[in-house]
Formats: C-alpha cells, structure tokens, sequence
C-alpha cells in the first residue's frame, strides 16, 4: 500500500472490495501493471468485509456457473502463486429440503449442475447422516 499516488497511470481501480482486487489481480496477470487502486477507507472494508466466505459454484446460468468454478479453481491456487494464505477450503455442501417441493426444485438444480460439468449427488437422509454426522 502507498500513500503517495503517481501522476498518470494507465488504469485507476476504484474502491478495494474483492470486485477491485479480482479486478487489478486480473489485469497484473494480464502484463497490465500500471494499475492504481484506489480505496477510502481500508482494504475489504466494505460488503466484502461481511462475507462468509462461502464459494456457491452452481449459479442460474451456465456462464455465471463457469465463473464461480473459474473462481473455485483460482482461489485453490492463489495461495501457491501468490505466497499470501487465503485459508480457502474446498469442502463442498449439503443442501436440505423441507418438503417434496423442494426437493423436486432442488434435484432439477442437481441435474442442471451435473450439465454444467459440477459434482453433484442426490443423498438419502441416511447418506447425509453418514456424512455429516449428528
Ligand atoms: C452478511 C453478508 C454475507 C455475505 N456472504 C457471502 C458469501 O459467503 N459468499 C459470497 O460470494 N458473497 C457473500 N456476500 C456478498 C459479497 O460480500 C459481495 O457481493 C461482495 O463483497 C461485493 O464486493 P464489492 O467489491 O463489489 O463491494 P465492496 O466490498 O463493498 O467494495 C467496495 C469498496 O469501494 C470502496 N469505495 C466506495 N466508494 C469509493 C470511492 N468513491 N473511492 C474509493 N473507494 C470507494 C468502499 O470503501 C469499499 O471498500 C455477503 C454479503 C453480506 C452482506
């Protein structure tokens, strides 16, 4: 972080949630490099400090689906690239349904997630008690 700024650069990022940050990592490992971020405040402060962390990767869409498994695989090797700990783990979820409702939207969203190239099982409550123990 610096505290003085240069006179030009050739791009200005403004505001350092993850969206800034993904967005001067990105053009760094484009050879873009000439890049100021710019944050009022401090790094992540702002909706990104909230966060849980968690990393969803079946999303409405098939390209918003491949973003979020691009992001998946990034962050599983940005600690290696970068020597910064990020503390990522890649445990998967379980999802529940209530009722038979559900649980039909939910195995629609298993088979549209298997088109999309995600793994994905349908578990009996019994297979979820093996795995996730009382
Ligand atoms: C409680 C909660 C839990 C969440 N959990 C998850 C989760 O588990 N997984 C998930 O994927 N998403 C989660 N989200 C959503 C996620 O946090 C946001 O989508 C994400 O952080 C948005 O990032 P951002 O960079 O767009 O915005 P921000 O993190 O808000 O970053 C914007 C930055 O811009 C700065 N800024 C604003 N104006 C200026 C200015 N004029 N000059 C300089 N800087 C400026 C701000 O200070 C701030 O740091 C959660 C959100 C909340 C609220």
């Amino acid at each position: 972080m610096s505290a003085s700024l240069p006179a030009r650069v050739e791009v200005v990022v403004i505001g350092g949630g993850i969206v800034g940050c993904s967005i001067a990592y990105h053009l760094a490992k484009l050879g873009i490099s000439d890049v100021v971020l710019l944050e009022r405040r401090s790094l992540t402060c702002g909706t990104t400090w909230h966060a849980a962390g968690l990393v969803g990767q079946l999303r409405a869409t098939r390209n918003l689906t491949e973003l979020a498994k691009y992001t998946a695989d990034l962050l599983r090797e940005l600690e290696a690239e970068t020597g910064q700990a990020t503390g990522y783990r890649q445990n998967g979820s379980i999802g529940v349904a209530l009722n038979a409702e559900r649980f039909e939207e939910m195995k629609r969203g298993a088979s549209m997630a298997r088109s999309f190239g995600l793994e994905v099982e349908v578990l009996s409550p019994r297979e979820v008690m093996d795995r996730y123990p009382p």
